[in-house]
C-alpha cells in the first residue's frame, strides 16, 4: 500500500521546501514565522533565557484542544519541520473537517537557544525536561504555563531519539512512541489509557509505513518530566524520531510525524480509538539500545604470538560545527567479541584484512584495515572516517 493510499494525503504538496536537514538555526524558523507565515494566529508565549522569542499558533476552531510542541532538546528538530509541513496541509483547505473540531496549538520550538547552538540543554545548561518541578528555565515555565492557560484535551511531546535504539528484531527504530507513565507503579489511568489507544491508532498508520520498524519507548516513571506530569491531566504521547538506514538527515521521518499526527488528528475527530484495546499498544515491541553505527566482522587481531578473532562494534557521536553548522561523526570503538546477535548499519567483513589499530573502548577510534596488497582499505583516525 503506497502513503497516498493510507491517508489520501499528497505529502510532496506540504513539505516546507526551506527546511532541508536537521542543523537549521533559529533565524531559519524566525524568517518563517514572520514573512511566510506571517498571516497565521501566532502569539508570543514568552522568551528563552537569551531572550529569544517562543511562539505558538494556534489553528483551528473546533472544541477539542490539541497542544503540540517540539524541540525542546534543541538538537532534535525532526518534528520541528513536520509542525511546519502539517502547517501547510492544515491550511490547504483539504483538511476543514478537522478545524472545525480541533483548536490545534503548535509551539516549534520551545528550546530555541538550543536549536541555535544544535544542543540538548538550554542556555544555562539545563536539561528542561527535567525542570518540571523546580521550573529554574524560562522555557520550562513558559510551557507550563501555556499548558495551564490552554487546559489541552491532547498533549504532544515530539522529541529525536538515538539512531542505535532497535525493535525486538534487531531491526534500527524509525518511529517510537509513549504514553508516559504518571507513577513509579506505571499505572493506567484514564487519561494513559486514551493515550495508548490513541497510539494504537498512530501505530496502525507507522505499521503500513514502516513495518516492523516502530517501538515502544522504555517505560518508566520520570518525576522531573514534562510528558510524566502533563498525562496526570490530559492524555499525553510522546513521539521520538528515530534513524532509518539512508535517511541521516531523517528527512523521511520527518515525513513519518507528518503521518503520525495527521492520524492521530483524525482518530480524535472521528473517536476512532476510543474502540481500540490497550493490549495492542502494549504489544508494540519495546526498544533497546544494542545496533552500531558499524561492525567489523572477523577481525583477526594479533598480539605477540597470540592471534585471535573477534567483531568490533564502532558508534559515532556527532560533533556540531558552530560557524558551518554541519556535524561530524566522531567514531569509537564500543564493544568487542561475538557480536553476531546484533544489527548495524553498515557491516564490514573484515575476515580478508590485517587489523592494525587500538582495542581500547569508548576512545576515539585508531584503526586500519589493510588489503593483501598492504593497502589501507579502511581507516579511522582520532576517531574520524579517513
Ligand atoms: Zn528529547
Amino acid at each position: 500500500m503506497n502513503k497516498e493510499q493510507i491517508l489520501g494525503i499528497n505529502y510532496a504538496l506540504y513539505k516546507n521546501p526551506k527546511i532541508t536537514n536537521r542543523t537549521f538555526n533559529f533565524s531559519l524558523i524566525n524568517d518563517l514565522i514572520e514573512k511566510d507565515y506571517v498571516e497565521l494566529n501566532w502569539q508570543t508565549i514568552g522568551y528563552s533565557f537569551e531572550t529569544r522569542l517562543i511562539r505558538m499558533l494556534k489553528i483551528g476552531e473546533g472544541k477539542t484542544k490539541i497542544l503540540l510542541w517540539s524541540q525542546m532538546h534543541g538538537d532534535e528538530p525532526t518534528a520541528t519541520a513536520a509542525i511546519f509541513d502539517l502547517i501547510n496541509y492544515l491550511q490547504s483547505g483539504e483538511s476543514q473537517y478537522l478545524l472545525k473540531h480541533l483548536s490545534i496549538y503548535f509551539i516549534p520550538v520551545i528550546n530555541p537557544d538550543g536549536l541555535e547552538n544544535f544542543t540538548r540543554r538550554n542556555a544555562q545548561q539545563i536539561d528542561i525536561n527535567r525542570d518540571y518541578l523546580v521550573l529554574q528555565s524560562p522555557e520550562a515555565n513558559v510551557l507550563k504555563s501555556i499548558k495551564s492557560v490552554i487546559k489541552p484535551d491532547f498533549a504532544f511531546n515530539l522529541h529525536d531519539q538515538s539512531s542505535l535504539y532497535c525493535t525486538s528484531q534487531n531491526k534500527p527504530v524509525g518511529i517510537s512512541l509513549l504514553a508516559p507513565a504518571t507513577d513509579i507503579h506505571l499505572t493506567i489511568n484514564w487519561s494513559r489509557k486514551k493515550a495508548m489507544k490513541l497510539i494504537v491508532s498512530i501505530n496502525y498508520t507507522l505499521q503500513e509505513l514502516i513495518p516492523n520498524h516502530v517501538a515502544r519507548f522504555k517505560d518508566e516513571y520520570e518525576a522531573r518530566a514534562f510528558g510524566d506530569n502533563f498525562q496526570k491531566t490530559t492524555p499525553t504521547i510522546l513521539i521520538e524520531s528515530g534513524n532509518l538506514s539512508g535517511d541521516e538527515e531523517r528527512q523521511f521521518i520527518r515525513e513519518l510525524n507528518f503521518y503520525a499526527i495527521i492520524t492521530a488528528f483524525e482518530a480524535i475527530v472521528d473517536s476512532g480509538y476510543q474502540e481500540n484495546d490497550v493490549i495492542n499498544y502494549l504489544m508494540i515491541p519495546l526498544q533497546s539500545q544494542e545496533m552500531f553505527h558499524i561492525k567489523l566482522t572477523n577481525c583477526k587481531i594479533e598480539t605477540g604470538d597470540k592471534s585471535y578473532t573477534v567483531d568490533l562494534g564502532l558508534n559515532y557521536t556527532e560533533i556540531f560545527d558552530t560557524t558551518s553548522r554541519t556535524l561530524k561523526k566522531c567514531f569509537t570503538l564500543t564493544n568487542v567479541g561475538d557480536l553476531s546477535t546484533q544489527n548495524a548499519y553498515v557491516v564490514i567483513d573484515s575476515s580478508e584484512f590485517l587489523f592494525n589499530g587500538s582495542l581500547m573502548l569508548n576512545h576515539p577510534a585508531e584503526i586500519e584495515l589493510r588489503n593483501e596488497h598492504a593497502q589501507i582499505v579502511f581507516e579511522w583516525k582520532y576517531g574520524l572516517r579517513i
